[in-house]
């Protein structure tokens, strides 16, 4: 936990190739910084640990930067301002800041959002009503479109992202069909109304997902690849549309999987079944989206149509093991650093 004086933080050390363990990164301790005009000085609650981390600890050309060697690993959080030296945020004001792996940071007034703990718990600003929650929503609505009665399929189903699409696509009537990792997963999805929740990790997965889309996929919102990806392709209707949200199953890769080049089918499909093959970064849909899901999701929330689960772990120290497992399927729900006590629970 914290204390005034020292601020622990988490640096990027050395760039992982395949899985990044705990030699990746250094812990240290520093003084706390000061801030200046207009900028806060933030005691970090919760930090939000997330796949696309992976991609910021590898040098490899993508959408962002990556974090540099030495570095404080980048990340969002939901942190207190300590200090203030900006006319609309005091001491105490709880807000939603990108300080990263680090138990105070400072940040300019105008990047931090405040929040409103009395509207949910603030911990909700990294997950269900955040980045993840929007991720869904966004991806869903313009680029799944699921109409009345489709059968809408996505994994990663018991993440924050994957929880909330197959919510949000049972709200917009369509059927949900969830596929997760393990028994305990797969009751929670069927706990949410999901209509089918399938174990990706069952020796019959394939087979199960027939059974599960008789009248096929219409939409298949895509967290993973891999295996998930290859059980779907044949099953997608004419006309089915894919989000490329993520490829978790391939983070760590390090080479192309074994197998023949099997893009010449794939292209073949795409054009025989008219798909729609779009990807996304949540961030391009902010101007256009992010308004409107503010208002239905916090309402979503509240009438319990849409529902979370949070993974905490305590203590900055295991923010490198949560996230190595994050990418493995051993978080259930979003997945949080507790780094500081929150004074609001
Ligand atoms: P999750 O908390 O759901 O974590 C990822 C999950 O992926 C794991 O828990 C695991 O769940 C599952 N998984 C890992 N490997 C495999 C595999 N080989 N086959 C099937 N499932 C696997 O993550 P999020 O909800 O935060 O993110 C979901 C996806 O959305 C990620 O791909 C992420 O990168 C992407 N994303 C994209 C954004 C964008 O703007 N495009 C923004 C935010 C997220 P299980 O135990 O069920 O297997």
């Amino acid at each position: 936990m914290t204390d005034a004086t020292n601020n622990t933080r988490i640096l990027l050390a050395a760039r992982p190739h395949g899985e990044p363990t705990s030699e990746h990164f250094t812990v240290e301790s520093v003084p706390v910084p000061e801030p200046a005009d207009g900028e806060v000085l933030l005691r970090t609650i919760y930090l939000s640990l997330d796949p696309y981390m992976r991609g910021r600890m590898s040098a490899a050309k993508s959408y962002a930067a990556p974090v540099e060697l030495g570095a404080v690993m980048e990340g969002g959080t939901v942190a207190e301002v300590v200090e203030s030296r900006d006319p609309g945020l005091t001491p105490g004001d709880i807000v939603l800041a990108y300080t990263g792996w680090q138990a105070y940071g400072v940040a300019p007034a105008r990047h931090v959002r405040k929040l409103d703990p009395a509207q949910a718990p603030i911990s909700t600003a990294l997950g269900v009503l955040g980045m993840p929650g929007f991720t869904a929503y966004a991806g869903l609505l313009e680029i799944g479109r699921p109409q009345p009665g489709e059968t809408v399929v996505v994994a990663a189903a018991a993440g924050p992202v994957g929880s909330a699409v197959g919510q949000i696509a049972r709200i917009k009537g369509a059927r949900a069909v969830g596929i997760a990792g393990g028994p305990d997963k797969v009751a929670w999805l069927e706990e949410l109304g999901f209509d089918v929740a399938l174990d990706h990790r069952s020796p019959t997965f394939a087979d199960d997902l027939e059974a599960a889309v008789p009248d096929g996929i219409d939409v298949y919102f895509e967290n993973v690849g891999g295996h998930v990806w290859d059980a779907v392709l044949p099953r997608l209707n004419t006309y089915a549309r894919v989000p490329v949200c993520g490829l978790v199953a391939h983070y760590n890769d390090t080479e192309l999987p074994p197998g023949p080049d099997r893009s010449s089918r794939l292209m073949s499909t795409i054009l025989t079944k008219s798909l729609t093959v779009r990807g996304f970064i949540q961030t391009e849909f902010v101007k256009t989206h992010h308004a409107s899901f503010q208002s239905e999701a916090a309402g979503w929330l509240s009438d319990g149509s849409l529902r979370h689960r949070e993974d905490v772990v305590d203590g900055l120290e295991q923010a490198p093991e949560a996230f190595a497992g994050l990418l493995k399927g051993k978080s259930f729900g979003k997945l949080l650093v507790r780094v500081g006590e929150d004074p609001t629970s």
